[in-house]
């Protein structure tokens, strides 16, 4: 039955699955890596630490760093955060507060093309979003760009370090590959006296861009390549989000990195498993300079089914317009989600079920899905709305009167108490909740049956009025007045309840509806001729119009959530204003996560 009453079962099948959720700590569709028990170390119930809390445990214990735990999430200013950074913050923030240390929020901005002020504060937004608190102040990888020029400096008096003259080009060849050493720059030998006049030279900007680079003197034939002298400086004649025109050197990554956690004193470096051959690089530049040197530990990332996560798609979504900008509530992004209706505390439970390991893999987005309405199955309101109205006209109701009916606001929470909503002799029902020859198992509205309408009476459909082409357009309905209340005296019972929206102080709303960005699960997977967008899914948003809406919400504020009865879960767009409602759908109320289960169960 798609009717009220399945309430209950649903809560049942969520119950369920919340217990199979608590005896497996992965449900992840196989991709890179068969997740088997052996490789995960969460599995043995709910005191079993990470494999990366367990290390910071340790160290804790033995004293390593002192009993002191400092952890950081440190992104690039580049773009907005989404569901995959909420992985990292959840993960660094989360041991902080578990371990009772601090985390830094840090901006890795040492890349002054691509960093703009607009993400800066975006990101800020969405890590308080998320429910985290950082240090006194955010901090910024370019506030140290002066130390790094100084241990710059200090390598090259060291003999570790040159400036080289190759072209960008020239420095791929020179690099060689995976199966070839390289060999060694021309200008590798260069004195330190001339290494150290060059490099102040390319700091005052007597050169061109890309016309020297400092590289660090490792081993050309390293069979690591991120240790064939790699570069550490580059010459850039672009302004700086933050420092202006101070600089026309700009450290590289993998020089900037390690040394931000170094300044800062990290206990715990935590980084994606790509960073994994870039740490005996890190090492090798602490090593060498003599400073303090925090561990890294990498894990894998978030990779979840029918979206893409790198920022420079996501960019290319919005830039070309596939979305409406950063926020689309269809995008993975924080901003996105939160426009879509997911609520903080939902985030972070999906990010403490899906833990952290070291295998890549897919997350199902309905994962996503099953924790978000675990939360929001607690915590919304319920209201009536009508999507797809259908008038119903009750003939026997008084033609001006109005009663107020109670409605329970949450069942799921008693203390959020009852509010009344209006009942009239013209009503809206869902067009799918009738039909005029219905199939064996259709149990609700059609001609000659009863059904109930929730917290009011019994209606019985007397007749369809249909327009000139033959469609529908009002159902003529008697209601029973004994049946007040939902139950009938006589003790009658019907198979249906139905939500219902009454014509007198109903709200007018437009309502969009969302469905996964992409068509396929994987939408990076590489095809042959074939682009992510390629496989964009042409009906993500379906907008309706003239919905219909209890009068309840006539003050909604935007973001605000609640759960339309047996419609699913809703949250008022920031476009809403009080001429014009404007509500988002978050999910339907299907858990499509159950399905999976009980499939995979059965295969
Ligand atoms: P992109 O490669 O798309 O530019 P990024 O990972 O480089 O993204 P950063 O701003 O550097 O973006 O990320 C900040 C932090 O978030 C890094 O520590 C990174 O490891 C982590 N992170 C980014 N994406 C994910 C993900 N999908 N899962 C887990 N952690 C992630
Ligand atoms: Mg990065």
């Amino acid at each position: 039955s798609f009717a009220l009453s399945s309430n209950s079962t649903r809560r049942k099948i969520f119950l369920k699955i919340l217990l199979i959720l608590s005896k497996y700590a992965f449900y992840i569709t196989d991709k890179d890596t068969k997740m088997t028990q052996e490789n995960t170390n969460q599995t043995a119930g709910p005191e079993r630490l990470d494999f990366i809390r367990q290390i910071v445990a340790d160290d804790c214990k033995t004293g390593k760093w002192d009993g002191r735990v400092l952890t950081r999430f440190p992104p690039e200013p580049n773009g907005y955060l989404h569901i995959g950074h909420a992985k990292s913050i959840c993960l660094n923030f989360g041991i902080a507060a578990e371990f009772g240390g601090r985390c830094n929020l840090r901006f890795d901005d040492t890349n002054p093309c691509k960093e703009e002020q607009e993400y800066v504060d975006s990101i800020i937004h969405d890590v308080r979003w998320l429910g985290w608190e950082f240090g006194e102040k955010t901090l910024f990888g370019s506030d140290y760009f002066e130390q790094m020029y100084l241990w710059a400096v200090d390598l090259i008096q060291k003999g570790k370090a040159y400036v080289c003259d190759l072209t960008a080009e020239e420095t791929r060849q020179y690099r060689g590959t995976l199966t070839q050493p390289g060999k060694d720059s021309p200008f590798r030998n260069r004195s330190v006296e001339e290494n150290l006049d060059l490099f102040s030279r390319m700091r005052a900007g007597e050169f061109g861009d890309g016309t020297r680079t400092l590289k660090a003197k490792i081993d050309m034939a390293h069979p690591n390549i991120n240790m064939r002298d790699p570069v550490m400086y580059r010459i850039l004649h672009a302004a700086h989000h933050r420092t202006g025109d101070d600089w026309c050197i700009y450290p590289m990554y993998d020089w900037a990195h390690g040394l931000e956690d170094s300044i800062e004193g990290i206990t715990h470096s935590i980084c994606t498993l790509e960073f994994e051959n870039h740490r005996p690089l890190y090492d090798w530049f602490l090593d060498a300079l003599g400073i303090y040197h925090p561990q890294q530990i990498e894990f894998a990332r978030l990779n979840l089914t029918y979206t893409v996560m790198s920022k420079r798609k996501l960019l290319r979504l919005v830039q070309d317009k596939f979305v409406r900008g950063w926020d689309d509530p269809r995008m993975p992004t924080l901003g996105g989600l939160r426009r879509r209706g997911y609520s903080p505390e939902a985030i972070r439970s999906f990010c403490k079920i899906i833990s952290v390991n070291k295998f890549n893999s897919t997350v199902d987005f309905a994962l996503l899905e099953h924790c978000l309405r675990e939360d929001l199955n607690r915590t919304s309101p319920r209201v009536m709305a009508v999507l797809r109205p259908l008038k119903v006209v009750l003939t026997n109701y008084p033609d001006d009167q109005v009663e107020w009916m109670e409605a329970v606001n949450n069942p799921e929470d008693p203390a959020a108490g009852t509010r009344n909503v209006p009942f009239s002799k013209v009503l809206y029902i869902e067009q799918d909740d009738f039909m005029e020859e219905p199939p064996k198992k259709f149990f609700r509205l059609a001609p000659g049956r009863e059904v109930r309408l929730r917290y009011a009476y019994f209606i019985r459909c007397d007749e369809v009025i249909k327009d000139a082409d033959g469609n529908i357009v009002e159902l003529r309905c008697t209601y029973d007045p004994a049946t007040r209340g939902g139950d009938a005296p006589d003790g009658r019972k019907v198979k249906a309840t139905l939500h219902w929206v009454a014509d007198a102080h109903a709200l007018d709303a437009e309502v969009r509806l969302y469905d996964h960005l992409f068509t396929k699960e994987d939408p990076e997977a590489v095809e042959e001729g074939k682009d992510f967008t390629d496989h964009l899914n042409t009906d993500s948003l379906q907008t309706l119009t003239g919905c219909k809406i209890e009068p309840s919400l006539k003050d909604t504020a935007p973001l605000d959530r609640c759960q339309f009865e047996r419609m699913g879960y809703f949250c008022t767009d920031p476009d809403s204003t009080a001429n014009k409602l404007v509500f988002n759908r978050t999910a339907t109320l299907k858990d499509t996560w159950a399905k999976i289960q009980k499939k995979e169960k059965s295969s």
